[in-house]
Order: C-alpha cells, then sequence, then structure tokens
C-alpha cells in the first residue's frame, strides 16, 4: 500500500464490469490485492438476470463479507440504477444495486467505472496525498472522474465526470454522442489514429503508412506508436500534434477545476513514454496564468487494467458526498 484510505476492513471487494469481462479483487486492511477473479459479462437479451448472479457469484467467490463496490460502465444514479451504457445489452435503468444487494442481504455501492479508477489513484495510486485531482482515461474514448477538496464529485445525477463529450471545435468530426467536435474525438486512441489517417492522406507519415500494410486508411495508434519509437520524425509529429489536443482539454479544464494534478489512465497509459513530454509542453503553453500557480503536475496512472476493480473495493469505506 502506498497512499492512505484510512482504515480497510479485513476484505472488501471490487467488481468493475465491462463489456466483455467482470473482473473481481479482494483487497486486505492494508489495501493490498490479496485475490483476483473474472467471469465473462453475460451478452444478448436478458442478459441482465445473468449478470446479478454474475456479479452474486464473484462476490462469494472472493470472501463477500459486507463490503462490496460495483463499477458499472455507463450513467449510473447514487441510488445504484444504470440508467444507460452503450457496452452492456439491453440496459435501461437497471437497478443493479438493489437487486445485487438483495441477494447478499447488505447494502453495497454502485458507481461509474472511471469514478472508480479515480478513487484507486487518489486512495492508493499516482495521486495519493492530494485532495484535489482528476483522473483523465484515454482509451477507445475519454473518460474521468474528479476530486475537488478531499471529496469524489459526481454531481446531481452522478453523471459529472463525462470529459470527452466537451466540445473542443463545433465543426470538428461527428461522434457518437450526437454532436460535433468532442474532446475524445481527437484526444483519443481513436482520435490518434484519425490524426494520423489525416496526416498520412495528405501523403506525409509514409514509414507509418508502410507499417499499416500500404493503405493510409488502415493506419491505427499502434503504428505511429512504433514507428515513433524508431525516431521517425513524421511519426513523432503525429504525436507532438495528439499531444498538444490532450493538453488543450487538461487546460480546459484546470480553468474550470483547478486541480493539484492530474492523472492519466486508459489504453494510452501503456504509451506514457512517448506521451507524457508533449502533453507536458503543450500544457505549460496552454494553461491560463501560468505565473500566478505551480502547474499541476500531469502522470500516468498506478494501476493499470485493475483500477476500476479496486476503486470499487475502496467505495464503502470511503467518505461519500450525499
Ligand atoms: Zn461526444
Amino acid at each position: 500500500m502506498t497512499g492512505s484510505v484510512g482504515a480497510l476492513p479485513t476484505r472488501s471487494i471490487g467488481i468493475d464490469v465491462g463489456g466483455t469481462k467482470a473482473l473481481g479483487v479482494a483487497l486486505d486492511e492494508h489495501g493490498d490485492v490479496v485475490a483476483e477473479e473474472k467471469r465473462p459479462t453475460p451478452r444478448g437479451a436478458d442478459s441482465l438476470g445473468p449478470l446479478v448472479d454474475v456479479l452474486v457469484d464473484l462476490a462469494r467467490s472472493l470472501g463477500f463479507d459486507g463490503h462490496l463496490g460495483v463499477g458499472v460502465p455507463g450513467l449510473v444514479t447514487r441510488q445504484g440504477v444504470l440508467r444507460a451504457a452503450p457496452n452492456l445489452d439491453g440496459v435501461a435503468d437497471f437497478e443493479v444495486g438493489r437487486l445485487v444487494s438483495e441477494r447478499l442481504g447488505s447494502d453495497i455501492e454502485v458507481d461509474n467505472d472511471a469514478t472508480c479508477a479515480t478513487v484507486a489513484e487518489w486512495k492508493l495510486g499516482a495521486a495519493a496525498g492530494t485532495d484535489n485531482m482528476m483522473l483523465v482515461t484515454l482509451g477507445t474514448g475519454i473518460g474521468g472522474g474528479m476530486v475537488a477538496n478531499g471529496a469524489v464529485q459526481r454531481g446531481l445525477n452522478g453523471f459529472a465526470g463525462e470529459f470527452g463529450h466537451m466540445v473542443v471545435h463545433p465543426n470538428g468530426p461527428r461522434c457518437p454522442c450526437g454532436r460535433q467536435g468532442c474532446w475524445e474525438r481527437y484526444a483519443s486512441g481513436s482520435g490518434l489514429a484519425m490524426l494520423a489517417r489525416e496526416a498520412a492522406t495528405g501523403r506525409r507519415l509514409r514509414a507509418v503508412v508502410r507499417r499499416a500494410g500500404g493503405d493510409p486508411q488502415d493506419v491505427r495508434g499502434e503504428h505511429v506508436q512504433a514507428a515513433a519509437r524508431d525516431g521517425d520524425p513524421e511519426a513523432l509529429d503525429v504525436i507532438d500534434d495528439f499531444g498538444r489536443w490532450v493538453a488543450l482539454g487538461l487546460s480546459n479544464l484546470t480553468n474550470a477545476f483547478d486541480p493539484e494534478m492530474f492523472v492519466l489512465g486508459g489504453g494510452l497509459a501503456a504509451g506514457a513514454d512517448l506521451y507524457l513530454a508533449p502533453i507536458i509542453k503543450w500544457y505549460g503553453e496552454l494553461l491560463y496564468q501560468p505565473h500566478l500557480r505551480p502547474m499541476p503536475r500531469v502522470e500516468f496512472a498506478k494501476w493499470g487494467p485493475l483500477a476500476g476493480a479496486v476503486g470499487a473495493a475502496l467505495l464503502p469505506s470511503i467518505d461519500r458526498v450525499a
């Protein structure tokens, strides 16, 4: 344990429900992960009853004794009702909190998966010891969460933290949310691929296009990363441009919330060595009134794929915002 989480029960269970698997962990009283199990997420029509079965089964298998938190990939109310979840089948006002609580005979906590990851980084990860931090997950899209003055912020409906849908270009590419130019169209894994394809169709990025098999439309983020690691200057230009888009959103969030630090998580954290320097360079240039404040720290997450489950396990033990 590297952070400070206060008194923990001897066993806290956390489950992170993803589109393909439900990942469960058990933490001991020190916050150390002592067990880990996963199950496939039930799919298709009528999959929600089986999903409740999976959650109950995982919790019991991991030694549930009264402390369970569940992270879910969607908009979830403070009462544990999942209102919408694009990556789960058939979700509409799914009362996952009540259904699992009734089966286990004990109250449980349910929260958004990115909020859970925020709790993990805040209490036991890169942001341990801070009271004002923001997590930004750079994956297929962008998610996030926020701690202000020592309390997790969820907003009126529990929907806070959808940073990826800040519009940064009103005439930009269309987003699945129905609008145009959302931040995640540029600063996520799919954003990196789009920036690379744009560069490639402009007859640049020849080395990257070769790696992708010759067609600019097949260029993906990993091709850019691999070429950048080999020192290809055109690939490094795309990484620099990507860093500027990430930093633009961070500077907007800084103006709104004035955090002490950002923790960057999600799938792109695996390329932290490539991205961190350009992100910090552009963030320094875009930061409002930099002479009046210490520049907020920007670091990559400590927890990888376990972040959501670890943070879910901590939910019953942290102070909640009513
Ligand atoms: Zn959007």
